[in-house]
Formats: structure tokens, C-alpha cells, sequence
């Protein structure tokens, strides 16, 4: 008999705020010690006042936007009540009766095919601390506390790991993009929900939940692992099968059981008393989607129009930091398609030489700008330029005098270029013999010879020119 997975998710996201959810507190990123980012507020003193982070309101809207939700122009927060020595005040502020984004749908796609996940929620909720368990003690870091969260739950429509792994990927991008997170290593965590059935069945299998899962590889295996410990037990009856809550141990590539899985009646929830309803206006919505930026697909085809290649488009849209550079650029009255060309061609392998990431390059469009159009104008050569916009990737360098002071401005001097040339014929009578002779390549070694000694400051096609005429 065949079965049907049923996945749906829970992934919780880091949101990119300057300040904790509640308090002016900076992010844990901003720490350098443990509990160097804490206030009578975000560690649960009792009588402290919250106020609601204006900017974790914003990126929330953004995410469910992103995701085609309906955005809830009224929403509130509750108190989720359970006790851990992480979370000093006992209750988590977090969304439950009134979340700020519902009925979303997003595409995945699995080998050409796509289907549609619904996304049931986005609410807003604060992280919760760290415990760092020593030889003889543990210790309780609250840096993390209260750091701004959204939660995006999905309905049950994955049928399979891959699909899901499809969703995580576009996800990812898509917060990235518009600036909603930056997704680093641990600031993007799911909880799996996951159960079988028969296929053609319409009832749902016992579910059970796999809990903070980060790393796409493990995601991939935990599901397929705790699919088949489903399936064994429903028909080798290896076990019996009961809702609960497991975690993944990545050494012994199984899932084991944590604890019973709570029901929502065992957190308590009721209106936290001391947080002002969030009323989102029109005119606050309005300019909310104003700030949005083009999506992924919007700048592909934007791309394409300006005369771009497919491959060229989806390179370039792919990652936003490129994407701003390119638009950058273009702005600044460059052809697109040449920007492109240097950009994805030059700059990219420039970046892949340095291990630089695509998404940690800092280019000044005013220089790049300089560049191309200096090369354009036949100033400087290509591969000048090349070597103009590595000082400048690399080194921030000024391309105009950095060029001047490194004598790679174009020869315009056809007198010096042709004393160059005849150097490299006489210099390599061998290679001169063998092209005579047929053998075409054999040039090519008199040609470097004159392009070394200009130092690729004398544009190929006038070499190429002058060698052809001073041999016959
Ligand atoms: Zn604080």
C-alpha cells in the first residue's frame, strides 16, 4: 500500500530590527558579553511597561505580504504562560487571538512541477533567552530575550521533504530581499509537523512534531527518517504511535521522543492586559507597501526587458545586494545589458577569486559607473578596467587616479604600440616561422608577448591589427 505524507510547518524567523520587540534594548547581535543587552523591561521586572517595536509591526506586514496574506488591520498579543529559566517573566508575549497576518498561499516547485501551500498564520512574538550548561552549573544569558520573532505557520500541504525544502529555499530568499530578516546561521527555525496516511485517505495519521530544526540537510533527513518510523509502525507494528513532540539527533540520524505534545489549553492564553492593541490605518498599510521592494520575479522580467538574458536576469535578480548594484548602475545611464556583462562576468569572478559571498560585496555605482563608461569610450581597455574594478572591490580605491597613477589609461599612441609590436615579432622568430608556416595559434605567443609588455593597456584588436600587417 502506498502512503501520503502530510507535512505542515512552523518556521520561526528573526526579524531585522535595530531594538528588542518591547524595550529599546539592542539585538543579540549586538552583544559582546552575556546579559549585555538586557533592561528591567526585557528581563521580566515586574511593574516595567512594554511598548510595541514599530519596526517588528513593519517587517511583519512585509513577510505577509510577500506571502499573499490578508494583513489584520487590528491585532493584539497575548500572554503564553509556561515556566523555563530562560524566560524570566513565565509567559511569552506572543499572537494568538488576533495574529497580524492570515490566508496566505505560496508556490513551491519540485521538478518543473508547482503547487500551492496556504499559509494559515504570521504573528508577531518575542525569543526567548539562552541557557549555557557548563560542567557543574548552567548559566542564563537574556541577550536573545525578547528579540523580535514571526512565527509563519502553514497549513498541512506538503507531501513531501522536497517540497518542503523548496519552500525553506524560496522563503529564505524572499525575507532576505525585501529585508525582513537576514536568515543567518540559527535565525531561521522550523518545527516540523508530520504524519501518514494511505494514500486516497482523507483522515489524518497520528501527528507527531519535530522541533528546532535549522540546517536544510537535517530538515531533509528528519522527515524522510520520521516518514518511515511512521510507516513501520502502522504496518510492521513496530511501535504505537502517539502524538507527541521529538527531537532530532543529527549523530544517531533518528528522532526521539521529547515530551507529550502540549495542547493550546495547557499555555494559557489570554490577552496580555499590559500591550495596547496594534492598530495598522490605511495610511500606514499604504506606505508599508510602498517601501516593498520588487519582487524576484518583478526584476527578472524587468531585467529581460532591458535586454537581458534569462540566465543573466536570474543571476542577477537571484541576489538583492547584486540586484541593488545592477539597478544602481542602470541608473546611472549604463546599458543594461553591458552593466550585466560586467557585473556577472568581471565582477562575479573577481568576488569567486577573494571568496567574497555575492551578498557581502560593497561596489560604489558611482566608480563602477566610471569604469564601464571609461572602457566604453576606449580610455581604458577591458582588461584594465578588470583590473581597475578589482582595486575597487577590494580596496575602495578612486578608479580615474588609480588608473593615472598605475599607467593603465589606453595607448592611444599608435607610434609606441607598433615599437611594441615589432619588439614581439623580433623577439619570437620561431612563433613568427610556425604562423607562417599555418599554424594560426602560434601568433597568439607574440601577441601576449606585446600585450605584457603594454601591460593590457593597448586595446587587443589594434595589436591583433598591427601584427597582422608588420608580418605580411
Ligand atoms: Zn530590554
Amino acid at each position: 500500500m502506498g502512503y501520503e505524507l502530510v507535512i505542515g510547518l512552523e518556521t520561526h524567523v528573526e526579524l531585522s530590527t535595530e531594538s528588542k520587540l518591547f524595550c529599546s534594548c539592542g539585538g543579540h547581535s549586538s552583544a559582546n558579553e552575556p546579559n549585555d543587552c538586557v533592561c528591567p523591561a526585557c528581563s521580566g521586572m515586574p511593574g516595567m511597561l512594554p511598548v510595541v517595536n514599530r519596526h517588528a509591526i513593519e517587517l511583519a506586514v512585509k513577510a505577509g505580504l510577500m506571502l499573499n496574506c490578508k494583513i489584520n488591520q487590528y491585532t493584539t498579543f497575548d500572554k503564553k504562560s509556561y515556566y523555563y529559566p530562560d524566560l524570566p517573566a513565565a509567559y511569552q508575549t506572543t499572537q494568538w487571538f488576533h495574529p497580524i497576518c492570515v490566508e496566505g498561499l505560496v508556490d513551491v516547485e519540485v521538478a518543473g512541477e508547482t503547487r500551492q501551500i496556504g499559509i494559515k498564520q504570521i504573528h508577531v512574538e518575542e525569543d526567548a533567552g539562552k541557557l549555557v550548561h557548563t560542567n557543574d552549573s548552567s548559566l542564563v544569558d537574556y541577550n536573545r530575550t525578547s528579540v523580535p520573532l514571526i512565527e509563519i505557520v502553514t497549513k498541512p500541504d506538503f507531501r513531501s521533504s522536497a517540497e518542503v525544502i523548496s519552500y525553506l529555499k524560496a522563503l529564505k530568499s524572499k525575507l532576505q530581499f525585501a529585508g525582513i530578516s537576514e536568515c543567518e546561521e540559527g535565525a531561521m527555525r522550523c518545527d516540523i509537523n508530520i504524519s501518514v496516511r494511505p494514500e486516497g485517505s482523507e483522515v489524518l495519521g497520528v501527528r507527531t512534531e519535530i522541533k528546532n530544526m535549522s540546517s536544510l540537510t537535517s530538515i531533509e533527513e528528519a522527515i524522510n527518517k520520521e516518514a518511515i518510523r511512521h510507516i513501520d509502525a502502522i504496518e510492521r507494528r513496530t511501535e504505537i504511535l502517539v502524538q507527541e513532540t521529538r527531537r532530532w539527533d543529527d549523530v544517531k540520524k533518528r528522532t526521539f521522543p521529547m515530551r507529550n505534545k502540549e495542547t493550546a489549553a495547557d499555555y494559557r492564553y489570554f490577552p496580555d492586559p499590559n500591550v495596547m492593541p496594534v492598530v495598522i490605518d490605511d495610511e500606514w498599510l499604504a506606505e508599508i507597501k510602498a517601501d516593498m521592494p520588487a519582487t524576484v520575479s518583478e526584476q527578472i522580467e524587468k531585467y529581460m526587458s532591458l535586454g537581458l538574458s534569462e540566465k543573466e536576469a536570474n543571476a542577477a535578480a537571484a541576489e538583492a545586494n547584486l540586484s541593488a548594484i545592477l539597478d544602481g548602475v542602470i541608473a546611472k545611464g549604463i546599458e543594461a545589458k553591458t552593466a550585466a556583462g560586467w557585473l556577472l562576468t568581471d565582477g562575479l569572478g573577481i568576488l569567486k577569486k577573494n571568496n567574497i559571498q555575492p551578498k557581502d560585496l560593497v561596489l560604489d555605482t558611482d566608480k563602477f559607473a566610471w569604469i564601464i563608461n571609461a572602457a566604453n569610450k576606449g580610455e581604458i581597455t577591458r582588461n584594465a578596467g578588470k583590473t581597475v574594478l578589482t582595486a575597487v572591490i577590494l580596496e575602495n580605491v578612486d578608479p580615474e587616479s588609480y588608473c593615472k597613477e598605475n599607467n593603465l589609461t589606453a595607448q592611444n599612441d599608435i607610434e609606441l604600440v607598433k615599437s611594441v609590436v615589432a619588439k614581439a615579432i623580433e623577439n619570437n622568430p620561431k612563433a613568427i616561422e610556425d604562423y607562417k608556416a599555418g599554424k594560426e595559434k602560434a601568433i597568439l605567443a607574440v601577441f601576449g608577448a606585446a600585450m605584457r609588455e603594454l601591460r593590457g593597456t593597448a586595446s587587443p584588436d589594434l595589436i591583433n591589427k598591427l601584427l597582422k600587417e608588420m608580418i605580411s
